[in-house]
């Protein structure tokens, strides 16, 4: 019969569902349960880098000046799923810091940028990362957070369409509302954010560090 005949014609097979490129939510990067020196830091360390797409190169003890870190990486780009977003000048920072920055880039950074600024999030500019010197301030100023490897000036964004923003640039209304949103992300993530406005300093880089104020990472200062 026709209709068994219709029965026993194979269907077609459905394709495949192609599972989404997802990230595993990243661990949590402890601060408090492992000591300095812990055994294991590192590699809980690499593996909250790699839980947040990160691409980066385990250094080690990186030393600039008379600046010595124990836990440097070399952060080449961050990869959230939709985008590949590199940093261009491959800073060089503390391990931790490093995992927390690409945690706000894949999570916060590349999505913002899309939402408010209308173009993917390709590369970020930024300084070199680990930076041997004082806080402005002369000799006797405390040492930067820059000095301990724990710091980044981000100093622009370039987007999938040629967009070359610069922080401290002329910038649309757009461009302006994704910096603000950009800004004020960062302050869950670092505990000091400073840009233009914030002094005379900062007219053309965001700062983000990770500073411990007394034995918590709470205080935070967001500017
Ligand atoms: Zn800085």
């Amino acid at each position: 019969m026709a209709a068994s005949a219709d029965r026993d014609v194979p269907l077609p097979r459905p394709k495949p569902v192609q599972p989404q490129a997802l990230q595993p939510s990243a661990p949590a990067v402890s601060y408090s349960n492992l000591g300095e020196n812990a055994p294991g830091r590192s590699e809980q360390c690499k593996a909250a880098l790699n839980a947040a797409g990160a691409s980066f190169k385990w250094v080690g003890t990186a030393t600039e000046g008379s600046c010595t870190i124990g836990d440097a990486v070399e952060l080449a780009s961050v990869n959230n799923g939709t985008d590949t977003i590199s940093f261009r000048q491959k800073p060089v920072m503390a391990c931790e810091f490093a995992a927390l920055l690409a945690r706000w880039t894949g999570e916060v950074a590349g999505p913002v940028m899309a939402d408010h600024a209308g173009a993917r999030l390709k590369a970020i500019d930024t300084g070199p990362g680990i930076v041997c010197r004082r806080r402005a301030g002369g000799a006797k100023a405390k040492i930067s957070e820059h000095a301990k490897g724990n710091a980044l000036d981000i100093t622009g964004f370039r987007l999938s369409d040629k967009r070359n923003l610069q922080i401290g640039g002329n910038l649309g209304k757009q461009e302006k509302l994704a910096f603000k949103a950009l800004r004020t992300s960062a302050c869950g993530y670092f505990t000091t954010v400073l840009g233009p406005g914030s002094n005379p300093a900062h007219q053309h880089h965001f700062h983000f560090d990770r500073a411990k104020r007394g034995k918590s990472y709470n205080y935070r200062i967001c500017e």
